[in-house]
């Protein structure tokens, strides 16, 4: 998947084409990591193919044992996506039709459509305007005896503020489930992504730090009762076949994307180095230039080990937009995550929230702005990211 921003260039016409001296700079180009595994690949999928097993499978379980040791819990659950598996640890804990479940607004549309279609209702929750993480300072003020849930997000590869979420969960009796879609190899005071909750939850889509040739996803866990309940879910209530105790869903891990992942695995500590190395590249290229001071460089938060899914600048005054077409124009890919917070999307307007409820997820969704930080990035390319977003600085100082 090339995520090409040349549909931008030709979109906005309004402003003239210049020759540029850069070929431009993909968000992410995920072919060149495949072309340095490809053979290994290859391999996996025509045994995959020869054995003739395409659902689940020993592929399949090799994954859940190496991805649990991974995250540092005893079991892990494989299933078909990053939303089925959120849906899956809300099914485990039994939410359902008058509960509520407590989630930051600013994340990806699963992390409350899993609540929503089990009848409960999302709560959203503003977040820290540094880490664009849920604010655990807040959650308090919203728990009722309804709240059954509080699912942080660990957003673009950095964890939330677990002691203090954990902390105010215990209080209240509320099962924490970790959305660590983003964050898989991610580290809070020393320990992994997923293993701080009763649930975590995973996702290989390919955009991913650990991105599968499709969908795909996993639980962790360290309850050995919720583990047996989640496999039980996520293959039809099933056991043995055609015997049926409890009403899942099919949400079964591809044995094609276990066998691909197994191949990936052992490179993720690599690839998270090098996103690691060009997120500190990125902001000594900005200090250089004095644009830390013009845009806002995200920072690593106390006790974390942040795997950088995404580098997202704030761009303050209102120019993220133009500056977006501007670097558009360049070919250099950008993308918002996330332009309209989740509680004022019209599929959620049933909720009744209004502009002004969330200040800080609004105002994130108007500001932020992810860059390219895939681990093959060259230097010469994020050079020539900096470079443009301080032309564009310096152009519209001028004009303005
Ligand atoms: C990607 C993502 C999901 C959903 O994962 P899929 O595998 O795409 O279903 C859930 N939450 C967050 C925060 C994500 O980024």
């Amino acid at each position: 998947m090339s995520v090409a921003p040349s549909r931008h260039a030709l979109a906005s016409t309004t402003i003239p084409l210049v020759a540029t001296p850069s070929a431009g700079v993909p968000l992410l180009d995920v072919q060149r990591q495949y072309q340095t595994i490809r053979r290994e690949i290859a391999q996996a999928i025509e045994r995959v193919c020869d054995s003739g097993r395409f659902v689940l499978g020993p592929d399949c379980d090799q994954l859940e044992q190496s991805l649990a040791r991974y995250c540092q819990v005893p079991h892990a659950i494989a299933c078909a996506s990053g939303s089925d598996a959120l849906l899956l640890a809300l099914m485990a804990h039994n939410i359902g039709p008058g509960d509520e479940v407590l989630m930051p607004s600013y994340t990806f549309f699963a992390t409350a459509s899993a609540a929503w279609r089990l009848g409960a209702k999302p709560v959203f929750v503003d977040i820290d305007p540094i880490t664009f993480n849920i604010a655990p300072n807040l959650l308090e003020g919203l728990i009722t005896a309804a709240t059954k849930a509080i699912i942080p997000v660990h957003l673009y590869g950095q964890c939330a503020e677990m002691r203090s979420i954990l902390a105010i969960a215990r209080r209240h009796r509320i099962p924490v489930i970790e959305d660590a879609a983003q964050a898989v190899g991610a580290e809070y005071d020393g320990r992994r992504a997923g293993s701080w909750g009763t649930i975590g939850c995973l996702s290989f889509y390919p955009t991913k730090n650990l991105g599968g040739f499709g969908d795909g996803g996993l639980l962790t866990t360290t309850d050995a009762q919720l583990a047996d309940k989640l496999r039980l879910l996520g293959t039809h209530g099933m056991r043995p076949r055609y015997f049926h105790h409890v009403v899942g869903i099919n949400s079964r891990l591809d044995t094609l994307q276990a066998a691909v992942l197994n191949v990936k695995l052992p490179y993720l500590e690599g690839w998270t180095a090098g996103r690691q190395a060009n997120a500190q590249r990125y902001t000594e290229l900005f200090a250089l230039c004095g644009m830390d001071r013009v845009v806002m460089l995200p920072r690593i938060a106390p006790l974390c080990r942040h795997v950088w899914n995404q580098y997202v600048i704030r761009v303050p005054d209102g120019r993220r937009d133009a500056l977006r077409a501007y670097l558009a124009e360049r070919n250099i890919g950008t993308e918002i995550y996330y332009p309209v917070p989740l509680h004022l999307q019209e599929c959620f307007a049933k909720l009744g929230y209004t502009r002004g409820n969330l200040p800080e997820s609004e105002r994130a969704g108007g500001e932020t702005l992810a860059l390219p930080i895939f681990p093959e990035l060259t230097a010469a390319e994020q050079q020539t990211v900096v470079r443009e977003i301080a032309a564009f600085f310096h152009q519209s100082g001028r004009n303005s």
